[in-house]
């Protein structure tokens, strides 16, 4: 008997494409993950309906799987491209160098030069030191400026590392237009699953002064605006709707950029992998650290190290199915390897069937960006994710 414990499996996908995804898997050996490519071209093409003005760069680190990647390609999708290894499987996939970015603040002058020599024209930057670099080895390239956000209301937030504060975004621009590149316009990331949308209107607040300022002041016409990623996939904590991202962004747009109608890229990862995902683990032990313990441990084949480190504080909650029946019992739930910081959820107390057994399967939903991509390579002797694709 299956018994949906934390959750109900609807509010997540259809019983038959749950089904699916557990025949598909049955003769797999766990940990593994499942992607549906059907998925991920409905992704897509919500995207594209709810924000029809944006065009797609997909932020090929979520989910590099060839077959993602080209399932992307003949939606007609862009890519954001963060090192020489992910530009060296696109080329390989025959992928059109005008359909990249290379959307990485930090890289060496030879890796920019080797984007160059491949045929990418489109570079971000956020500092003086990567502008320089970038005159030198990709002259006459388009540029567009990170500027810097705040992460705050974002699950995983991605903030102070990448972008640059707009006093010294403007002086980028102007130098980026003294050393021969083409300053074409402001990109931002307002942190990963961002569930406050409030966070796109304080960062195109900005991004509308520095457009007013370059215009008049600087005698510059940008013609860019790059939101990034942001957008959710469907973990535990709710979201709103892609259609209300789209139209309350819609609205912050057409406010701060006044008359201006600037090309409009937005770089999904999450939200276009996350929901195609479902991650398949076994129980290896059910234990108690004492005989009058209330939490039971639960011990699966997969943990922080094996694909689930977004876990980490316990930032990304994933919907957790098991199976069995009988009473709720809380759970603290664990991961394989031999260090004590492998503990997935101890604060967020997960439910679990009383009857849940040694050798049971429980499946991670909301598993395809960010896993496979992130697991170790040999911790413990545990092979990399693997991963399969139901086409
Ligand atoms: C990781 C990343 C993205 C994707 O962000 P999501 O929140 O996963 O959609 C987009 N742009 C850049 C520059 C990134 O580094």
């Amino acid at each position: 008997m299956d018994h949906p414990y934390s959750f109900d499996i609807e509010e997540y996908m259809s019983k038959e494409r749950f089904k699916r995804f557990k025949e598909f898997s049955g003769d797999k050996e766990t940990p593994c993950l499942i992607v549906d490519l059907a998925i991920i071209r409905e992704k897509y093409e919500e995207l594209r309906k709810n924000l029809p003005f944006a065009k797609v760069f997909y932020a090929v680190k979520a989910n590099p799987l060839d077959e993602v990647v080209t399932q992307l390609q003949d939606l007609g999708s862009s890519f954001d491209v963060a090192t020489r290894f992910e530009l060296d499987q696109l080329l390989r996939l025959d992928i059109s160098p005008d359909r990249m970015s290379y959307g990485n603040t930090i890289k060496k002058e030879r890796d920019i030069a080797y984007f160059y020599d491949k045929g990418i024209r489109l570079f971000v930057s956020d500092s003086e030191a990567d502008v320089e670099k970038l005159a030198r080895a990709a002259p006459g390239s388009r540029v567009f400026f990170r500027i810097l956000t705040e992460g705050l209301g974002a699950d995983w937030p991605l903030s102070r590392k990448f972008g640059s504060h707009p006093e010294l975004t403007r002086r980028l621009i102007v130098k980026a237009k003294e050393l021969g590149l083409e300053p074409h316009g402001i990109s931002f990331h307002v942190g990963s699953q961002q569930r406050d949308i409030g966070q796109w209107s304080t960062a195109l607040t900005t991004v509308g002064s520095i457009f007013r300022w370059a215009r008049e002041q600087a005698g510059i016409q940008l013609k860019m605006i790059n939101m990034g990623g942001g957008f959710p996939a469907s973990y535990i904590d709710p979201t709103n709707d892609i259609q209300e991202y789209a139209e309350e962004i819609y609205r912050y747009i057409t406010s701060n950029l006044g008359g201006e109608t600037p090309e409009i890229i937005i770089e999904p990862g999450r939200s276009m992998a996350g929901d195609s995902g479902i991650i398949v683990t076994e129980i290896v032990n059910i234990a108690k650290k004492s005989k009058h313990d209330l939490n039971q441990w639960v011990f699966l084949d997969i943990g922080k190290f094996g694909g689930l480190i977004e876990t980490l504080d316990e930032a990304i909650k994933y919907p957790i199915y098991f199976q069995g029946g009988g009473e709720a019992v809380d759970a603290i739930i664990a991961g394989p390897t031999c260090d004590s910081m492998d503990i997935m959820y101890e604060k967020h107390t997960y439910k679990m069937p009383s009857d849940a057994k040694i050798g049971d399967r429980v499946y991670f939903l909301t598993c395809g960006a960010y896993t496979q991509s992130y697991s170790s390579i040999y911790f413990n002797g545990f092979p990399p994710l693997a991963a399969y694709v139901i086409k």
